[in-house]
């Protein structure tokens, strides 16, 4: 534990390069008031409950969805986590680090890490993803929504309906400029300038941070809400979803939830008699797949050896869980940086994204740390070591890289790239029956050979971008990119075996580093778990919409795309409901 912890922090230490972490702890409150009157702690819920729409999960789809279905009927949405309003300070862009890596029982996020070796984190708050996230905002492509069945023009209406809350244009500043114009020196493009959509070549995206660094996420998107109509639970778990048998349509039929609340009492909440009313679970890629396991939806043999009553028999729950993996070189720079998030992203045609960030603090502990390492790599003298640098490689530069280090706010940022898709997939299976535990999940990083492939392209890319002349000004002379993959290799970023050598091929250098990106989804994907309609197969009155339900991450960043999924249901169930018949 003591080593994975210290690796868990490190792999934090590639993202605390972005951001200035002011790093700061604040005790749980749970009786804090939130932003709006409908959200309450579920310590203050009755014991019974009736609502047209439970919704599990007040996450990144969770919310839309909830505020749109109150325009039409009553809902209630049921969140395992507290209010992202109780200290926004705790989530705005200077904290991005400190509220990710944050381990108390009571923090936004919650750490696992996957059977690869992975360092991960999932939402437990109101707002789900959006509150812990990097922030970039994206939509996804026309083929990714034409794909999915969506309606082009309404879902351009729900990209629309989220933006006006939560998506702003950054200001480009030096270090984005650069790596953009090194992008398109390389060869990702055309230029597409400030743009929403997913084109190939080089843009600009937005972010749900303003120019202030506050965050706007999915919980702001219940502005939109019915007060009259709607009631937001906070911490409250819900450990199972009821169901009955409908002796007509011969299958189980959802008809209510268990939820516990902060001080352990149980309640029950129940859906009205009207008809339509339903229960949907937004509980993200992990927590959705384990309530339905949880409830009795999912592989028999599985459920029977955790005991649980087996509702429907239905092996592919928890199947094709996929994370897409990121791998990343950190760059020292000789130059003053300004503190940068994702804005320019290179979308090239092999199916790789770039994106990269700027500006630390990484304090002084850190700082050492970094510091010693770099040290180690140049044979602890100073001196290039003769396996990585060219003989012509000069020592004051070596010698410029570590004093460049030793600084608490380390000049330097990061470039990234994450391959679409993908392709590799894996599974998720419970662990304990106790929701607020993690179930185990295999995500099978770079099974699949084409994965490997887009890799060693995209960091081939990210290779030419440093090596470019656009880019010359942020890197120390003749500071060869193979000292700054022998850098990363002497990170301990994950748990995975290194097998660093002297003839170190890209491939295995994706595969020993690989980091998450945080998109992982799947689980309960349209087609095999829930039909176009995102409702469950088999079963009545229960759907599943949320990121559980893709196939692979939409866009380059999928945030846009899950909110406007919220939306787009929330309209859609909300016509079938009121005008079943018309088109
Ligand atoms: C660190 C990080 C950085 C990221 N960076 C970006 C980025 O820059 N741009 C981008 O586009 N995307 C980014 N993402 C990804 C994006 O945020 C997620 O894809 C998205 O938030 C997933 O939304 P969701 O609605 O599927 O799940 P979530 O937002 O996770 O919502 C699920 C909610 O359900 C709740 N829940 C689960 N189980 C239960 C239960 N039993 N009872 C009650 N409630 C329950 C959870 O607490 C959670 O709030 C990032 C994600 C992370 C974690």
């Amino acid at each position: 534990m003591g080593w994975g912890l210290k690796t868990f922090k490190c792999s934090f230490l590639i993202w605390s390069l972005f951001f200035i972490g002011l790093s700061y702890s604040e005790n749980f409150d749970f009786e804090k008031a939130p932003k709006f009157k409908f959200v309450k702690e579920a310590t203050l819920a009755p014991p019974i409950l009736y609502y047209d729409y439970i919704i599990i999960g007040g996450g990144t789809c969770g919310c839309p969805l909830a505020a749109t279905l109150s325009q039409g009927a009553r809902v209630l949405v049921l969140e395992r986590g507290g209010s992202p309003y109780t200290n926004p300070e705790k989530i705005n862009i200077y904290n991005f680090v400190s509220a990710l890596s944050d381990i108390s029982p009571s923090a936004f996020a919650q750490q696992f890490i996957s059977r690869d070796g992975v360092l991960n984190a999932r939402a437990r708050v109101l707002g789900g993803g959006s509150v812990l996230n990097a922030g970039f905002y994206s939509r996804a492509s026309l083929r990714y929504i034409m794909e999915s069945g969506w309606n082009e023009t309404l879902a351009k209406i729900a990209y629309k309906w989220v933006e006006k809350k939560v998506a702003f244009k950054p200001t480009l500043l030096q270090w984005q400029a650069a790596v953009k114009d090194a992008l398109l020196e390389v060869g990702v493009l055309p230029y597409n300038g400030f743009t929403l959509d997913h084109l190939y070549g080089t843009k600009i995206g937005a972010t749900i941070f303003d120019k202030d660094g506050n965050r706007h996420t999915a919980a702001d998107l219940l502005e939109y809400a019915d007060p009259r109509r709607i009631s937001v639970y906070v911490h409250a778990t819900v450990h199972k979803i009821l169901f009955r048998y409908n002796i007509e349509r011969r299958r189980p039929q959802a008809y209510g939830v268990i939820f516990k609340d902060a001080l352990g009492k149980m309640h029950k909440a129940y859906l009205g008699k009207r008809p339509k009313n339903e229960i949907i679970v937004s509980a993200g890629a992990l927590g959705s797949p384990q309530i339905l396991m949880l409830s009795g939806i999912g592989p028999a043999s599985h459920l029977k050896a955790h005991g649980i009553k087996v509702v429907l028999d239905q092996p592919l729950v928890g199947k094709g869980m996929a994370d897409n993996p990121m791998n990343v070189l950190v760059v020292p720079s000789p130059l003053p940086v300004e503190v940068s998030l994702i804005q320019t992203v290179g979308v090239t045609k092999f199916g790789s994204f770039i994106e990269t960030a700027s500006g630390l603090s990484i304090g002084h502990s850190w700082a050492e740390r970094l510091q010693g390492i770099f040290e180690f790599v140049s044979n602890q003298s100073g001196k290039p070591s003769s396996v990585m640098y060219p003989p012509e490689t000069k020592e004051e530069s070596v010698g410029d890289t570590i004093r460049s280090l030793s600084n608490p706010i380390l000049k330097g940022g990061v470039i990234l790239e994450k391959i679409i898709g993908p392709r590799s997939t894996g599974h998720l299976e419970l662990v304990t029956t106790n929701p607020n535990d993690n179930p185990s999940v295999t995500f099978n990083y770079f099974k699949d050979p084409e994965d490997l492939k887009k890799c060693v392209l995209g960091m081939k890319t990210i290779i030419d971008v440093i090596n470019s002349k656009s880019f010359s000004k942020f890197r120390f002379k003749n500071m060869p990119v193979e000292a700054l993959i022998d850098l990363m290799y002497h990170i301990p970023m994950n748990l995975r075996p290194k097998h660093a050598s002297p003839t170190l091929s890209l491939e295995q250098y994706c595969i020993d580093t690989v980091l998450t990106i945080w998109h992982y989804h799947g689980g309960c994907q349209v087609g095999k778990v829930v039909d176009l309609n995102y409702r469950v197969l088999g079963v009545d009155a229960l759907r599943v919409i949320d990121g559980s339900t893709f196939y692979r991450s939409p866009g380059t960043n999928p945030q846009a795309t899950v909110m406007m999924l919220g939306r787009y249901m929330g309209e859609k169930i909300l016509r079938k409901r009121y005008f079943p018949g018309k088109k």
